[in-house]
């Protein structure tokens, strides 16, 4: 059974699977949510994304309806149903249907919506060749590190990025590069690794965490600290980190090429660590 959805905690065809109108998601944005993929059909990082849903929903004070293993429980079941090489699994909890009212209603339980989507991997030319990003001023709100439903100006910076034949848009805010719009930023310089701080202005990424991991292993130095833009530009390597699209080499920034226009060295070491340890992905 492809293109299936979960709704009220069971999996319909997707097109069965319908939302309330009054659902506060809906007309409010008042909910969160994550993105998790498989390797070999086995969940990848499943646990810091369980963990990061939960901190993001304690965040808009919202009580998560399930507890892991339960949500583990459906994940795999809805693999196991979609029959898909690989998924994408998207996960959102929003605070429920009533009816329209700005402050919390009450006596009204989360509501949680699960879709599994097959996985596509960001096409191998682009992967390999790395991509443009546009510079984009930061009009987001001041708590980025919510995995929150809100996401209308990522939606109009992603727009603007791929009008002008970029890949993604990078948000700065106050003259300092803090992440892209689905996808967390970092620069190599002097062999350094360097990304912004988690905080506020910025979502703290699974795929960040994890790279960060990999640089330590590697030996390779690594920096949490702000970047201005006129370094980010300046960069001898920008990679792009996030669930779907892994680790992305930058190679232009505002069309103009960065360097040799290559993927660099450090960066691709980063890929080559990362894809063996996704090829080795197994239950836990
Ligand atoms: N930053 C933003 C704004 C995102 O939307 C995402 C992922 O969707 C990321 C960073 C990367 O996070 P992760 O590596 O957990 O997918």
């Amino acid at each position: 059974m492809p293109e299936i959805g979960l709704i009220q905690g069971r999996f319909l065809p997707l097109a069965d699977a319908l939302v309330p109108l009054e659902d506060r998601g809906y007309q409010f944005g008042d909910g969160v949510y994550e993105v998790i993929r498989t390797y070999q059909g086995v969940p990848f990082q499943l646990e810091a994304h369980l963990e990061r849903l939960q901190t993001s929903a304690q965040a808009i004070q919202l009580a998560l309806p399930y507890q892991d293993a339960e949500w583990k429980r459906m994940i795999i079941e809805g693999i196991r149903l979609a029959e898909y090489p690989e998924c994408k699994i998207y996960i959102q909890v929003t605070r429920g249907v009533a009816p329209r009212d700005h402050a919390f209603p009450q006596n009204v339980g989360p509501s949680a919506v699960m879709t599994i989507r097959e996985m596509l991997p960001v096409p191998l030319p682009v992967s390999t060749r790395g991509v443009n990003v546009l510079v984009i001023e930061d009009i987001r709100w001041g708590r980025c590190d919510i995995k929150c439903l809100n996401l209308l100006p990522n939606v109009l910076a992603r727009q603007q990025a791929r009008s002008l034949q970029a890949f993604e848009a990078v948000f700065v805010r106050d003259d300092q590069v803090t992440e892209g719009a689905i996808s967390n930023v970092f620069m190599v310089n002097a062999g350094v690794v360097v990304t912004c701080p988690v905080g506020p202005q910025l979502l703290a990424g699974v795929t960040r965490q994890l790279v960060l991991e990999l640089a330590k292993q590697e030996g390779i130095s690594i920096e949490e600290r702000v970047i201005s833009l006129t370094e980010f530009k300046e960069a001898a390597e920008i990679f792009l980190t996030g669930t779907t699209i892994e680790i992305l080499p930058v190679v232009k920034v505002n069309g103009a090429p960065l360097n040799s226009g290559l993927p660099g060295p450090i960066t691709s070491t980063l890929i080559n660590r990362f894809q063996s340890l996704v090829g080795g992905n197994r239950l836990h």
